[in-house]
């Protein structure tokens, strides 16, 4: 039984709530490029060929949005994410900085009561406002516990804790792994369609040094993509974000975001299309 039509890459050009520093608007077309590079094949390791995807329009690139003048740019996320689940199409969203997430958040809790958010970030993102901003790249999970958007959050890679966010996570019942605990064989359980959001500070700088906020002791690549790969129920959409070419050296982590976009396609593909 197929219960989705398609798979859209979807590019949200947006950094400006972003706390230290801009460029992360600039990442969608950098992260597509790597995707599509003649330098390596459109084959995930789990078997899914992304080519043949994209010829039988199961894999389609929905294009950019970025913020205009006069618009609501996060209600446009929210409406853009609530019509491509509404054709039965999984988003995967390129950001942009992490602030994306919350909107993207509120389109899919009007099709998914019950998600499970699997959260990979050296940050816990959940600071009731900063600098002022309650809508900061410092707060989407904040606002998506909040308003009851998801049912689990689980926070892999955290490694930047301080006592207010420790209050929010209990107040939020958020199920942190922190950093420090970490060990390859760590088993997450799941009960419920998961929605993925990976921040690519998560990983150790030495793998993505192209990010805002480099913060030493993160994941691989490795143990990102075997979380991707782990996960047991329906993978129902994700987002990428937080790629800052400016930090970058040579691609190198537009790269490693074409390589996780790459294992999400295929992962989504396989739990969401009973071919
Ligand atoms: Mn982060
Ligand atoms: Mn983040």
């Amino acid at each position: 039984m197929q219960t989705h039509s398609s798979i859209a890459l979807l590019g949200l050009c947006s950094d400006e709530n972003s706390s230290f520093q801009r460029g992360a608007a600039q990442a969608p077309p950098l992260i597509r490029e790597a995707l599509l590079t003649d330098a390596s094949n459109m084959w995930t390791e789990t078997g899914v060929n992304l080519g043949e995807l994209q010829e039988k329009n199961l894999f389609i690139d929905v294009g950019d949005i970025a913020p205009t003048p006069g618009d609501d740019f996060f209600d446009q996320i929210q409406t853009t994410i609530h019509r491509l689940l509404a054709k039965q199409s999984s988003p995967i969203s390129l950001g942009g900085d992490h602030a994306i997430t919350f909107p993207i958040l509120q389109g899919f809790a009007r099709h998914f009561p019950e998600l499970t958010i699997l959260h990979i970030d050296a940050h816990p993102d959940l600071y009731d406002e900063l600098g002022g901003n309650r809508l900061s790249h410092a707060c989407p999970f904040a606002r998506i516990m909040e308003a009851g958007l998801a049912k689990r959050l689980i926070q892999v890679g955290i490694r930047t804790l301080n006592q207010h966010q420790r209050e929010q996570a209990a107040r939020f019942g958020v199920e942190i792994h922190e950093m420090k605990n970490w060990h390859p064989g760590l088993k997450l359980h799941f009960d419920t369609p998961v929605y993925v959001s990976i921040d690519l500070d998560g990983l150790d700088p030495a793998f993505a040094p192209g990010v805002s906020h480099r913060e030493p002791g993160g994941l691989s690549t490795r143990e990102v993509i075997h979380l991707i790969h782990s996960i047991p129920t329906r993978l129902i959409g994700a987002d990428v974000v937080e790629y800052n070419p400016r930090c970058d050296f040579q691609g190198m982590t537009a790269t490693v975001a074409a390589k996780l976009v790459k294992e999400l396609v295929g992962q989504i593909f396989c739990s969401e299309f009973k071919l």
